[in-house]
């Protein structure tokens, strides 16, 4: 181990600060040393060791024609929500639960922090020179109650208007404060409210469109509309013909509700 990383674990190990942060983006650990860490760690160095934001595609669900944006659910999420509350968000486990995962979220989060023009830039030259028909934002996490992150989405889909653009969100007052001050929604640019159960009040003045879940236990659900389209995306992520990057639904404004059935 050279001494520059004998350094830079120690300072993992016991300084938290934020000047450590100059130092992983210099000194790249090897893979044994990062397997080393503790899982926290493994998230701080993977939050910090690039400053590339995070914005992937070809996962199972989306498939390969959708690049999917995700920030963390802790930071993001609104909090009162039954499925945190419940603690049954699909975000928070399985493969999301990767310390390189979650550190990408991290990353994405602690870019948009640290410049959000420069975020907004850099997810754009990603977006514009990827060629692909679709971005999905908050594969993991919401827009945080947070006007800017809210205005950053809606500038991108204005920067490319060839791209469709699809964001779920509970954060339903953020969105309706900023179309009753007069923003109009890119036609490319699909919000769908997420719903919950039934005990879930969801504000809805300007009619957006909706995602609900279809509960294993029926009484909870609340009145789903008869013609809401029912996805059947993600029984087997080799199958890309029932991927999203083949389906679309969900970013067809047209598409009032979509529902998943609760797995
Ligand atoms: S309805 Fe279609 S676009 Fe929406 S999540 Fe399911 S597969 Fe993806």
């Amino acid at each position: 181990m050279t001494n520059n990383n004998k350094r830079l674990l120690e300072r993992i190990k016991n300084d938290k600060k934020e000047q450590e942060r100059l130092e992983f983006t210099q000194h790249r650990l090897t893979k044994q040393e990062i397997a080393n860490l503790s899982h926290e760690d493994k998230v701080r160095y993977y939050a910090n060791s690039s400053d590339t934001p995070a914005a992937n595609h070809g996962n199972g669900k989306t498939g390969p024609g959708c690049i999917t944006i995700s920030v963390p659910v802790e930071e993001t999420c609104n909090h009162e929500a039954p499925c945190y509350v419940n603690k049954v968000c699909y975000a928070c486990k399985g493969r999301q639960c990767f310390a390189s995962v979650l550190g990408a979220y991290y990353r994405n989060w602690r870019l948009y922090k640290e410049d959000v023009k420069r975020y907004e830039d850099n997810l754009h030259l990603i977006i514009s020179c990827s060629g692909l028909p679709l971005v999905r934002w908050n594969d993991a996490g919401d827009f945080a109650n947070d006007d800017a992150y809210f205005q950053m989405t809606v500038n991108l889909a204005l920067r490319n208007p060839s791209v469709k653009f699809l964001a779920y969100t509970k954060w339903y007052d953020l969105v309706n404060r900023w179309l009753d001050k007069g923003g109009t929604l890119p036609a490319n640019y699909t919000v769908r409210f997420s719903m919950a159960d039934k005990d879930w009040p969801v504000p809805n003045p300007h009619n957006l469109p909706l995602a609900f879940i279809d509960f294993s236990n029926k009484s909870l659900n609340p009145n789903i509309p008869r013609n809401a389209f029912h996805c059947k995306g993600n029984a087997n992520p080799k199958d890309l013909e029932h991927s999203c990057t083949a389906c679309q639904a969900c970013w067809n404004k047209k598409v009032h509700s979509v529902v998943f059935a609760q797995h």
